[in-house]
């Protein structure tokens, strides 16, 4: 038997559709809704201002949340990792990262999600080890929006700001993605600002030009990490498919028709990519593209041989691009300790408990 799909993955006119098919005039459409984002109720039994028979059919028919919480980690610097079980028995993760108060001031309210789009990732980055099991699914867009709903009510945290930079290739599931971000932004649905909604790539053109296309003003990062073919190939194999000609000429694109700019995240791998010639080839790259430069000093990942530059090495890279002109900034990773972290989420229950029991030691 298939499960039961989650309210959560239906927009407005699609809700709207379920009415009418239940013999309900369209408004009840919009008080669903209310119920589910403005309200957040925890049941169907909660929508009191709905008929008692609509809300049978729509127990019936639908379940409110697709996820079952399985655990949260908390790290040393406030960040926190949640678990969740899909209706097969797959696992996803999103991460909460509180605000940094240095940066957005000690009454600052900033609080970022990361969440995942895919179930593994199908892209094998040499680096990551959201790639290292391969891929299993794609989210459908309830379970994309629901892990934001999860983590606030389990957090008490109110999201606003969301990050695709969790497990998988969220242009590689644009559809779903797409409809979730529909929901997550629309004053009828999570509400939040376009401009708080970033979707990380690891560079397919094709969908970034999709994504330009798209009538939402959401940012957009591209995962670089090599400023040359020779060096990008030997860490991305999406490379090879998207060489950065490509790559850049779909990122220009992308500029033509939005407003935000476009950032680079670029790993520093000891020995990979860190290089002196490496900083002024990216220097060179962004500059050709105006954009920013997030450098990330790469996080261990169990099992793969790749170490960060220390920090002398890290700063140096980082001066080279400020002093030709670029914005760029060097990133301390949070939730490093319990494997929050850009890069360290798993596919695999196993090796989840496992990080969870350590953690907890
Ligand atoms: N698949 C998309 C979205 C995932 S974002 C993408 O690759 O952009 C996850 C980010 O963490 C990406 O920028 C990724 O390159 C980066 N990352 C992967 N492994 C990492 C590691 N070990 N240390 C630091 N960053 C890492
Ligand atoms: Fe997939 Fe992104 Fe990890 Fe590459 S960096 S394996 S694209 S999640």
């Amino acid at each position: 038997m298939s499960p039961k799909p989650s309210l959560l993955g239906l927009d407005r006119p699609g809700l709207e559709a379920v009415m009418e098919e239940f013999g309900q005039p369209r408004y009840r459409a919009g008080q669903v809704l209310d119920w589910l984002y403005a309200k957040r109720a925890p049941e169907f039994r909660a929508m009191s201002n709905l008929p008692s028979a609509l809300r049978s059919q729509l127990e019936e028919r639908f379940v409110l949340s697709p996820l079952r919480s399985d655990g949260d980690v908390h790290s040393g610097d406030t960040t926190r990792k949640y678990l969740f079980r899909l209706h097969d028995g797959r696992y996803v993760e999103s991460v909460l990262i509180p605000a940094s108060p240095a940066r957005y001031g000690e009454r600052s309210s900033r609080h970022t999600l990361c969440v995942s789009s895919q179930v593994g990732c199908a892209y094998g980055c040499k680096f990551c080890a959201s790639g290292l099991d391969g891929f299993s699914r794609n989210l459908d867009a309830a379970e994309i929006v629901g892990q934001l709903l999860a983590v606030e009510a389990a957090s008490g945290k109110r999201v606003n700001n969301l990050v695709f930079m969790g497990m998988g290739e969220p242009l590689a599931n644009l559809a779903n993605l797409s409809r979730a971000i529909t929901i997550l932004n629309a004053s009828w649905g999570v509400g939040i600002g376009a401009r708080n909604i970033t979707v990380s790539t690891s560079g397919l053109a094709p969908q970034i030009r999709a994504l330009a296309d798209l009538p939402l003003q959401i940012r957009l990062a591209i995962s670089l990490h090599g400023a040359s073919d020779e060096v990008r190939e030997r860490i991305m194999p999406v490379n090879r498919k998207y060489p950065l000609d490509v790559l850049f000429d779909a990122v220009r694109y992308y500029n033509a028709r939005k407003k935000q700019k476009v950032t680079f995240e670029y790993i520093l791998i000891d020995g990979v990519n860190a290089s002196t010639e490496q900083a002024e080839q990216l220097a060179k790259r962004a500059s050709s593209l105006n954009a920013k430069v997030n450098l990330i000093p790469y996080n261990t990942v169990e099992g793969l041989p790749w170490s960060r530059p220390d920090e002398p090495g890290q700063e140096a890279f980082l001066d080279i691009l400020v002093r030709r002109g670029v914005q760029a900034t060097l990133r301390r990773e949070k939730g490093h300790d319990i494997a929050a972290a850009c890069g360290q989420l798993r596919l695999r229950k196993e090796r989840e408990a496992g990080a969870l029991g350590a953690c907890r030691t």
